[in-house]
């Protein structure tokens, strides 16, 4: 078996990896052997990075068997539209959560890169250039759409001969698996496990990651956290409480900056309990992102796929009975509209990491009254808007207009939907004993050195970390 590494080397986008089995034919005369995907991501931040969304050669996409999607995270789905385009046809299997949210995903993508590159192209006119495409549009989107095949947790699925695939809980956002592929032949039966991202333990929605337990040969796993553990979520929810209440007592507007997929639905379910467990009276929660709308739709829908405690509250209705003060804004009129509304109020907005959208608009109006609270509930990169004010900017620049700091801004830091270090240690712990071979991806190289250090530590295995285009031989 051959792996070719095609994204997530050390750096955390991209994802997408290239499985060849041997081929030729069996002694009963059918064709042995398979070429498949796990993931076929975007990759995003840098343009140097950006440059490498395209189908690399190797790839073949019309001799593809199938595609396996880990989450519907643009990292991890964010090429597909660009595989149907070339040709694919073969089926895309994931979870049912997952189709769902990768479409929703892909769709707003789509939409963006349409748009910026009319506004680039408006600008090329003007400088007599030619018009650039974007990298995909909503056409592309459906005719990936088309190929998800939806299976459930714990189905092993012959998807070629000798080649099974199963999905099991990763417990990253809901839906989300790690693949554990069983390949036999001339009796020997071999096992690899591809990690996908994985969550943490004991947070609310979700279930936790699965204990994969088999005589596994091969892992290949995430490493984004793995040189710090995160905060301690308790804690962590201690501040979030004590916000919410000083929001109050100073009727202050609680600006949350907002993931559309997992974050937005992790923090309505804290501010729900925080109703339900009188922290505070209800306070009108605006929902101001028609992405984080659709896809707490998903999340609605998909009730079977959440942990006991989520499936009991959702069932029974007593989470919409909490959240009545929840208003969901569509439309640009009513997100404006919130610019008339007094606190205390919370308003969720995206982008998640504060470089764009309709959170911009709430920060240039609210930034500078001392009594609203902006809480930072997701990673900010080094040198962005929101990395700024949580390290105690007194000014910042929002859409080329200097706007003081006078609100609270807190930096929350427990939220995550990945694993922390010794998260990520728990999950491989269980497939260590047969001391299979481990492959770190989907982390910067820093975080890969810290968490190849403890596996070799604590269980005596030395874990590579390839590098984009590399081949593994098995
Ligand atoms: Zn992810």
């Amino acid at each position: 078996m051959r792996i070719t590494v095609y994204g997530a080397a050390n750096d955390v986008t991209g994802s997408c990896h290239l499985v060849e089995t041997e081929s030729g034919l069996s002694p009963a005369g059918t064709k042995t052997g398979c070429r498949f995907l796990i993931d076929c991501g975007m990759f995003q931040g840098s343009e140097k990075l950006e440059r490498l969304n395209y189908i690399p050669k190797g790839i073949k996409p019309n001799s593809l068997d199938a595609v396996v999607l880990t989450h519907g995270h643009l990292d991890h789905c964010g090429r597909l539209p660009l595989l149907a385009a070339q040709g694919y046809k073969g089926p895309i299997y994931c979870t049912e959560p997952t189709a769902r949210i990768a479409q929703l995903v892909m769709t707003d993508s789509a939409k963006i890169q349409e748009e910026d590159t009319e506004r680039e192209n408006r600008k090329r006119a003007e400088e007599h250039l030619p018009p650039l495409e974007p990298l995909y549009g909503v056409d592309a989107v459906e005719k990936a759409c088309k190929l998800f095949k939806p299976m459930p947790y714990g189905h092993e699925l012959n998807i070629a001969e000798g080649i099974t695939i199963k999905l099991v809980e990763a417990g990253h956002i809901l839906g989300s698996a790690c693949v554990e592929i069983v390949s036999s032949s001339n009796g020997t039966r071999r096992e690899f496990v591809f990690s996908g991202d994985i969550g943490q333990w004991n947070v609310p929605i979700l279930q936790d990651p699965a204990e994969i337990k088999d005589n596994v040969q091969l892992v290949f796993m995430e490493s984004t956290y793995g040189e710090r553990n995160h905060r301690d979520l308790s804690n962590t929810l201690e501040e979030f409480r004590a916000l919410l209440r000083q929001a109050v007592a100073q009727k202050g507007k609680v600006l949350i900056p907002t993931f559309a997929v997992g974050r937005a639905q992790t923090i309505l379910f804290y501010l729900a309990e925080a109703f339900r467990n009188k922290v505070i009276d209800p306070i009108p929660i605006y929902l101001d992102s028609p992405m984080a709308i659709a896809a707490t739709e998903i999340y609605n829908k998909f009730v079977s796929f959440m942990d006991d405690e989520s499936t009991q509250l959702q069932s029974s209705g007593e989470l919409q009975q909490d959240l009545q003060t929840l208003k969901l804004c569509t439309t640009v009129e009513e997100s404006k509209a919130l610019n008339q509304v007094d606190g205390p109020c919370v308003i969720m907005a995206g982008s998640g990491m504060c470089n764009a959208g309709r959170i911009l608009h709430h920060f240039q109006h609210n930034l500078s009254s001392p009594e609203n609270i902006v809480m930072i509930v997701g990673y900010q990169p080094k040198g962005s808007l929101g990395r700024s004010m949580v390290d105690g900017a007194k000014m910042v620049k929002i859409m080329r207009e200097t706007v003081p700091v006078r609100a609270t801004v807190r930096g929350l830091g427990g939220f995550s939907a990945h694993a922390g270090q010794q998260d990520l240690l728990k999950w491989l712990e269980h497939m260590a004993p047969s001391k299979p071979r481990v492959v770190l991806v989907h982390g910067e190289s820093h975080a890969m050195d810290e968490l190849a250090y403890l596996i070799k530590d604590k269980f005596g295995i030395v874990a590579e970390k390839p590098h984009l285009g590399d081949v593994l031989t098995v």
